[in-house]
């Protein structure tokens, strides 16, 4: 019925790291590729270019990245920190724990655009499902499934 490539699921962290729509995992979600671009690393389009899910679900919606990025921020100090344990080593007879600091400090300020950009990702793929029929046409309302209230609004 339809061409092969449809049918076959992206994988979901090659699609969050490639900041891809939660709904088909294919179209992009963000307007711009170059997340160093600070003056549109953030602009989205209104409706995924692939499958026409609608990318700000609602109003406000990405505020709650906040934690989402909180998270990944931590979890980018967890590994420096490990990393830097492994092959460099902390001392309480020099200095290396500060230079750790001063590092993390800024690999967390070089990393901001692709966090932030992240986070949105992965808040959208908390509450957009993967949609194996993504190709017949953009969801009903925001693609989250409320069949009660569809024809009330
Ligand atoms: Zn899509």
């Amino acid at each position: 019925m339809c061409a092969d490539k449809n049918h076959v699921k992206p994988n979901l962290i090659k699609s969050l790291l490639g900041n891809k729509c939660a709904r088909c995992r294919r179209g992009n979600i963000f307007l711009y590729k170059n997340p160093y671009d600070l003056k549109n690393c953030l602009k989205m389009p209104d409706n995924c270019p692939v499958c026409g899910q609608q990318v700000e679900v609602e109003v406000g919606f990405y505020y709650g990245t906040g934690y989402v990025s909180y998270a990944l921020s931590v979890a980018v100090c967890v590994a420096s920190l490990i990393a830097w344990w492994l092959f460099i080593g902390f001392s309480i007879y020099d200095n290396r724990l500060f230079w750790w600091l001063g590092f993390n400090a800024l690999l967390l300020l070089v990393m901001q655009p692709l966090l932030m950009r992240w986070s949105r990702t992965i808040w959208m793929a908390f509450f957009v499902r993967y949609d194996a029929d993504w190709f017949q046409g953009p969801p009903q309302g925001t693609g989250r499934v409320n069949a009660t209230f569809k024809n009330a609004i």
